[in-house]
């Protein structure tokens, strides 16, 4: 028995399915997850001592890769000052600043601690801004785990074929209306049928928890559009894309492709943390103002703005300079072109979807015309992408466990760790191919 299968087993006993989040769990590629003990630039280390060239990295925090020098220095330099004050600090501030700096739409900022609480609060704030109650979200869309936003979600609801979460009750289900991505007549008619009933449309900025799915040329500006249209609030949820998509996130990519969409909340994760538990809602002044203590809607945190977490999200933002993007994107194209080459030779179908520096791969017949909804990405050959799942790890590149995931290079995969993976390549397009 392997150290990782001592610890799973050991871990099933204690823990609900032996982990903290479920897609960690293998669950729908099979095996025993790696139990990781430390991770470096483009590295990670499990509990056997086998090194990984991971494309995970912490599912996007680790835009830098993992444990950058001066990320820790950072880290180590707020804890040694106190590790939580309860009190507001000046870095918070700055970390506001440099949000708003890449991001104008996010006119005022509040941390919190998860991507789950950001969306939470944005759809609060949209429902008390608007006195309104419907939701729209999209099919495929994952926005945390919160109540109302569990409907057709994306991440591990789509890894385990989930249509949503038991224990919402009926009532908050209700009050959201799910539509097909990139379908501009399933907008029309639902803002015809609950005409001035609905408060919000909540909207991954690029799709990136079916795989990358981007919107349709003009189809942001169109939700933008058609919620003020009928006075409701666009929310771009930019936790995943926000500060890797490019430095401004995925409306950095539409404002270079000369689509100006100005959302009227946006909420960011992951990477302003920078591999600690830091995420934030974020929008125009007026509505962010309706916060308390200045208005009156709710939202509060013990470890809100944590000084330790935002230490570290304000050294990763302050360190991700023009020339860390072009590394990233540098990787990504190498990743993605030679995993689409090696895929080709061996006779698997396929396509490769972007939104900005993140892309993923689909396998099947069914996706290589592209996938621009969660009906064609539940469509794609999962089994193909479990065989080619585990030829990689065997040869020491750990992938998401799950084929709706995007693959995350991080600005540390040289060409040493790409050149691994670049060798793994033809094997685990062989066995993709059954
Ligand atoms: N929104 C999006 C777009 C996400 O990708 C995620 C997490 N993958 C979340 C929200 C939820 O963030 P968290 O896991 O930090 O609660």
């Amino acid at each position: 028995m392997s150290r990782n299968d001592e610890l799973f087993a050991r871990a099933r006993e204690v823990i609900p399915g032996g982990v903290d989040s479920p897609v960690r769990a293998y669950g729908s590629v099979g095996g025993t997850p790696r139990f990781m003990v430390s991770a470096k630039g483009a590295y990670v280390t499990d509990a056997d001592g086998r090194e990984y060239v991971d494309l995970i990295a912490s599912w996007g925090p680790a835009l830098l890769g993992h444990s950058h020098p001066a990320v820790l220095d950072a880290v180590v330099t707020a804890a040694q000052r106190g590790l939580s004050f309860g009190a507001p600090t000046a870095a918070e501030t700055e970390l506001a600043e440099e949000i708003r700096r890449r991001v104008p739409a996010a006119e005022k900022v509040r941390l919190v601690s998860t991507g789950t609480e950001a969306t939470m609060t944005a759809i609060r704030l949209a429902r008390a801004a608007t006195g309104r109650d419907l939701l729209i979200k999209f099919a495929g869309h994952y926005h945390g785990h919160s109540d109302g936003l569990l409907a057709q979600a994306g991440s591990g609801l789509a890894t385990l074929a989930l249509p949503g979460s038991a224990g919402v009750p009926a009532a908050i289900a209700a009050q959201t209306l799910v539509l097909p991505y990139n379908d501009r007549a399933a907008l029309e008619a639902v803002f015809a049928e609950h005409d001035g009933k609905i408060a919000a449309i909540i909207t991954e900025a690029a799709g990136a928890n079916m795989g990358v799915v981007p919107p349709a040329p003009g189809f942001t500006a169109f939700l933008a559009d058609i919620a003020h249209r009928n006075g409701a609030v666009l929310i771009s949820d930019e936790v995943l894309t926000g500060f890797r998509a490019s430095a401004s996130g995925y409306a950095g990519v539409l404002t270079a492709a000369g689509e100006d969409v100005v959302p009227d909340l946006v909420t960011f994760g992951k990477v302003i943390g920078g591999g600690l538990p830091v995420a934030a809602v974020a929008g125009r002044a007026d509505i962010m103002d309706l916060l308390a203590p200045t208005g009156p809607v709710y939202q509060a945190g013990t470890l809100s703005g944590n000084p330790v977490a935002v230490a570290a999200g304000l050294a990763t933002l302050t360190l991700a300079d023009a020339a860390v993007y072009r590394r990233l994107d540098a990787a990504a194209q190498a990743v993605a072109g030679a995993a689409s080459a090696a895929l080709t030779e061996a006779g698997v179908p396929h396509v490769v979807q972007w939104a900005g520096t993140l892309f993923s791969i689909f396998f099947g017949d069914a996706v290589v015309g592209g996938v621009p909804d969660y009906a064609t990405a539940t469509a794609q050959d999962s089994a193909a992408y479990g065989r080619f799942f585990h030829a990689m790890l065997d040869a020491g590149v750990s992938m998401p466990p799950s084929a709706f995931e995007a693959w995350f290079v991080t600005a540390a995969h040289d060409d040493a760790a790409i050149g691994r993976i670049v060798d793994a390549l033809p094997a685990a397009a062989r066995a993709a191919a059954g």
